[in-house]
């Protein structure tokens, strides 16, 4: 199974889209480099993945993507250190976790090999397309789906893999202010969403944007059953700061399980911060933000690290978060992207070098 990175093929595009690209004023996954990765499953195995122009993709109308959605996804960036050097941080881990996704969506396993290797050939073939601005960093974007076909309502025969590119700005500008679920769930036990497969994301659109619609620009997801507990920010992991605790909500079958949310726990150890890894309670948050004990909440997770939030509402009333000086979030932030950007040592092992 191992796989070198010379077996890797390789079609190189005879032009370049870099030079259109204004690198000081990037968004968030909407401009992609000039080249993808793109493995087959068939015959039940993968086929050796191949590095190609960025380009459309053909695809059957019966493929069963389109119908029964099996698609997953995961997220990392690539970060370029002052010398030039391209890192990654635990990419093991969304290699790990892209095979829980697939297990769970009846999807094929990816070897690991074909995972690190064929995404460390693509980051060195485009590393010039890794912003270098503050803030800035080279979004990757793995992804599987079916491809195989037919109307049968069962997993599909066929898939793709594929990796893509983007150089992207910060993900949020400035703090958020949420509204705290007491309708719809993002996820439901014995459900999916543990698993990074972008229904969950489709789910989460509707009340998001009735949130929007009520000045709110992202939902704090509760438990399906009462709402009693909060459980993610938006597509985020959550971390509520209750005097000089730090607590966020353990990992279940409805709350992923972030490779930042699990950074953060070891990194406010680390610190000497307390942290509680526990079901928290709506009830518990609103009364310490009317009794002065809330300090921070915020969100956590690859794309923005860490996402602090303004304030929140709740039951048609408004709470609003103080401004902290030294807050933890500004505090974690910048020990983290430090680490991702080889700007201080990682003695947790957390950084990978591409090259
Ligand atoms: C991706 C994701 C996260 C964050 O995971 P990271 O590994 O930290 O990027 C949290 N919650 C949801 C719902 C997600 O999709």
């Amino acid at each position: 199974m191992e796989v070198q990175s010379n077996q890797i093929v390789v079609e190189k595009s005879s032009t370049t889209k870099i030079n259109e690209v204004d690198f000081n004023n990037l968004s968030f996954g909407s401009v992609y480099t000039d080249h993808m990765l793109v493995a087959d499953y068939r015959n039940g195995s993968w086929t050796i993945p191949k590095i190609v122009p960025y380009q459309p993709l053909t695809l059957d109308p019966a493929s069963k993507i389109f119908h029964y959605g099996q698609s997953i996804f995961e997220g990392m960036k690539a970060y370029k250190d002052a010398n030039g050097h391209v890192w990654l941080f635990r990419p093991r881990d969304n290699h790990a976790r892209m095979n829980i996704s697939a297990q769970r969506m009846t999807m094929p396993q990816i070897p690991q090999e074909y995972f690190i290797e064929g995404l460390t050939a693509l980051l060195e073939l485009e590393k010039d397309w890794i912003p270098t601005q503050l803030g800035s960093s080279l979004y990757v974007r793995p992804f599987m789906f079916a491809s195989g076909t037919g109307f049968h309502a069962s997993p599909a025969d066929e898939y793709k893999f594929l990796i893509a590119l983007a150089p992207s700005g910060a993900y949020f500008s400035g703090k958020v202010k949420v509204l705290i679920e007491e309708t719809y769930a993002r996820a439901a036990n014995g459900g999916v969403g543990y698993a990074k497969a972008g229904g969950n994301y489709a789910a989460q659109f509707y009340p998001t944007k009735l949130a929007a619609d009520k000045g709110y620009q992202q939902v704090v997801w509760t438990d399906d059953h009462n709402h009693e507990y909060i459980e993610e920010a938006g597509a985020m992991n959550i971390f509520v700061r209750i005097n000089d605790t730090l607590l966020t909500a353990p990992t279940s079958d409805r709350i992923l399980d972030g490779i930042t949310r699990k950074s953060i726990l070891e990194l406010a150890a680390d610190m000497g911060v307390k942290t509680e890894v526990r079901k928290i309670k709506v009830s518990e948050v609103v009364e310490a933000a009317k009794n002065g004990n809330l300090k921070e909440m915020f969100g956590a997770g690859t794309a923005a690290v860490v996402s602090p939030i303004s304030g929140f509402g709740y039951q048609g009333v408004d709470y609003d978060l103080p401004e902290l000086e030294n807050s933890y979030a500004q505090t974690i932030k910048t020990k983290i992207t430090d680490i991702q950007y080889n700007r201080t040592e990682d003695k947790f092992g957390w950084r990978y070098k591409v090259v």
